[in-house]
């Protein structure tokens, strides 16, 4: 693997045959040229990409004939001509859940099942789809990330194919499978004493310092915009429609708000009739700093300090906390937030009524929308998606106990007549 540590040369303008929409600020709406650059440079703001409204652009058929990756929907994503790198990212399953529509007391339920993203085992995949090849249209050779976990799994795994170099930074206590599962694919993978945050502005530094193309820093409003591939599956995996509601997981914020832009370009290009979905969101109690925004209904983020097993999620000032809470408010949704116990509980849910294995964050999403049926914020007649967005092997120590109730015998038949007889006691009590 190359290893450099000298300045690369900003870049500013694409290098090959491939290209990237420019960016506006959302702010004060000033237009800047396509750039790996985090913010506006009159207001500060952030910015995001703007596509051509005259662009052409494809009807249901088209896209439904189309290879089964996230690039079906390349007109609504910031990458122009023929993606370099990830070519194989999205599709993944929309899977109905009646058991857990039974239990939430509304008329259907689905999965948005991201915990089998490929190739990294959550829905950071897609995101950094969209970024690496920001990248490589920027020239730029060596890509990283500040992490929680699942993002840094995800880098490690797309530059390892591309043949990118990856400087990666996370907090340094990150649960085992999160660090084995980027460190397999020997990035520069750097431990840091701290949270997040700490991990975050550091890593901001060294982009600046170094030239990287830091994916959710510098590269931040190629990469958001991969989210919004998860509302286009949900609506085109419904029939080319919408669910009444959607509930995903917060961390930065940035899922919730890209779920609500992608079902509002659906519905602006025709692809889609009808109503918004009510937008929810769900955070452990331990971090939770935009739940408690909607809650108390101001527009003050206040910052905290991360404590909970739900360490995917727990970004303690989060940057796209306030646009979320907004969109949360004004689609008609609400945010919730769950203790690390109803939030295990959760992940044993999802487990047992959809044959669904997921990390910490699907239970806190499970948790959040069992809490919203029991406050009355969901109705008979609603149809909700929950997005699952991590792998369950990936955050083992969450639920590491359910293997001790696994009985251990002699390989005799004997042995398991004597607990299938006790299960027939069990079951008839
Ligand atoms: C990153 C992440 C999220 C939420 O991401 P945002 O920063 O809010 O976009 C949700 N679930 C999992 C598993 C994640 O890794
Ligand atoms: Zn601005």
């Amino acid at each position: 693997m190359r290893l450099s540590l000298s300045p690369e040369p900003a870049a500013t303008a694409a290098r090959s045959s491939l290209g990237v929409v420019p960016l506006v600020c959302r702010n004060c709406g000033a237009a800047h040229d396509a750039a790996p650059v985090a913010i506006c440079d009159q207001c500060l703001g952030p910015v995001e990409p703007v596509y051509d409204p005259a662009r052409t652009l494809p009807d249901r058929a088209t896209i439904a004939a189309r290879s089964p990756s996230l690039w079906r929907y390349h007109e609504w994503l910031p990458i122009i001509g023929e993606p370099l790198h990830s070519p194989d990212t999205g599709c993944t399953p929309l899977v109905e859940a009646p058991r857990l529509a039974r239990r939430l007391g509304i008329a259907r339920a689905w999965i948005k099942n991201d915990t089998v993203s490929h190739p990294s085992l959550s829905f950071k995949d897609r995101v950094v789809t969209t970024a690496i090849n920001a990248a490589a249209a920027f020239g730029i050779r060596t890509i990283g990330c500040a992490s929680t976990g699942n993002l840094a799994n995800a880098v490690a795994a797309h530059a390892a194919r591309a043949g990118l170099d990856a400087w990666i930074f996370i907090p340094h206590d990150l649960e085992l499978g999160k660090v084995a599962a980027t460190a397999i694919f020997a990035p520069r993978l750097v431990r840091v004493r701290g949270t997040y945050d700490d991990v975050n502005r550091l890593c901001a530094q060294a982009a600046d310092r170094f030239g990287w193309g830091i994916v959710n820093v510098n590269l931040r409003a190629y990469y958001g915009e991969g989210s919004k591939t998860m509302a286009f599956e949900i609506a085109e995996q419904l029939g080319w429609r919408l669910p009444s509601a959607v509930i995903a997981p917060m961390a930065g914020g940035s899922l919730v708000t890209k779920l609500r832009k992608g079902f509002g370009e659906f519905l602006d290009a025709g692809l889609v009739q009808g109503a918004l979905p009510r937008i929810f969101g769900a955070q452990a109690s331990g971090c939770a700093p935009i739940a408690r925004l909607v809650e108390r209904g101001d527009d003050e983020l206040v910052p905290e300090i991360p404590r909970t097993i739900a360490r995917s999620s727990a970004i303690g000032n989060p940057p796209d906390g306030r646009s979320a809470a907004r969109i949360i408010r004004d689609t008609g949704g609400w945010a919730e937030h769950v203790s690390d116990e109803a939030l295990v509980a959760g992940i044993h849910t999802l487990a047992e009524d959809c044959g669904i294995f997921a990390e910490t964050a699907g239970g806190t999403t499970v948790a959040g929308a069992l809490a919203l049926a029991r406050a009355g914020r969901l109705t008979p007649d609603d149809e909700l998606v929950l997005c699952i967005t991590g792998h369950g092997l990936k955050t083992l120590e969450a639920v590491g106990d359910v293997a001790a109730s696994a009985p251990v015998i002699e390989p005799r038949l004997r042995d398991v007549a004597a607990l299938a007889a006790r299960a027939d006691t069990r079951s008839a009590s």
